[in-house]
Parts: structure tokens; C-alpha cells; sequence
């Protein structure tokens, strides 16, 4: 018996963003003021607490910043899926996100390997992973 993994809830501040990813798009909040783009959604820019932000498509290229490879998931829904490779991404744009490398081994990881985004094609859950860009 498979355990279903938790899904994202979507709000109004964080909506578009969802929606986008089911579209697989992957968005930033800019704003509006400085142009600095964060990720995760929030009322206020972390640079110069404006509030009114744009959303904006990310190019979807970064880095690994920091990597971990898990062998006892947190969830059960995961057991059957390690080892993983759980990571923040630095994007080109510069947030940075909690996400997953997927299409590589993960011994083969490393920081600063160049990565590239791409949508779990799972309606429910449309999370964005990276896998390793090709140049
Ligand atoms: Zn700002």
C-alpha cells in the first residue's frame, strides 16, 4: 500500500504561482520598486518592504547551492524513493529554493552543478525540481 504525499494549499498570495507550475511555468514575485524577485511568495519585497509585486517567469537555470541525499525520508509517502537528493538551487535571478535534483546520480551531485527546472507532472502536486543543464 502506497501512502499519497501531502499536497501544496494554495492561498491567495501564493496562487499564481501554483497555477503557473500547473501550467509548467515556473514564476518569481518583482518587485515593483527595487525589482528584486523572491521566492517564496510574500506581501512585502525582503529588500525594501514594498508591497506591490509582478509576477515574472524565472529562466529556470541556477545552481546547486547546498545539496543533502536522503536514505529515511521524513514522510513515509517518500520510502520508496530514496535516495534523493534534496537541495537548494540558487536561480539566475537569485532566490533560492528548497527543491529536488532529479535525472543524475546522486553521488554524482555537487554544488555549483548548473541545473535547469522542469515540473513533477503531477496535477495535485506540480513541484518544481532541477535536473542538470545541458550546455
Ligand atoms: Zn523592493
Amino acid at each position: 500500500m502506497s501512502i499519497a504525499k501531502p499536497t501544496p494549499t494554495p492561498v491567495p498570495l501564493t496562487e499564481p504561482f501554483w497555477a503557473a507550475a500547473r501550467r509548467g511555468e515556473l514564476l518569481l514575485q518583482r518587485c515593483r520598486k527595487c525589482g528584486h524577485h523572491q521566492h517564496y511568495p510574500r506581501v512585502l519585497c525582503t529588500r525594501c518592504w514594498h508591497r506591490e509585486h509582478e509576477w515574472v517567469p524565472s529562466s529556470g537555470r541556477g545552481r546547486v547551492w547546498t545539496f543533502t541525499v536522503v536514505h529515511r525520508p521524513g514522510h513515509p509517502a517518500w520510502d520508496t524513493e530514496v535516495p534523493y537528493v534534496l537541495a537548494i538551487v540558487e536561480l539566475d535571478e537569485g532566490p533560492r529554493l528548497l527543491t529536488n535534483v532529479i535525472g543524475i546520480e546522486p553521488a554524482e551531485v555537487a554544488v555549483d552543478l548548473r541545473v535547469t527546472a522542469r515540473f513533477a507532472e503531477d496535477e495535485d502536486a506540480p513541484l518544481v525540481q532541477f535536473e542538470p543543464a545541458v550546455s
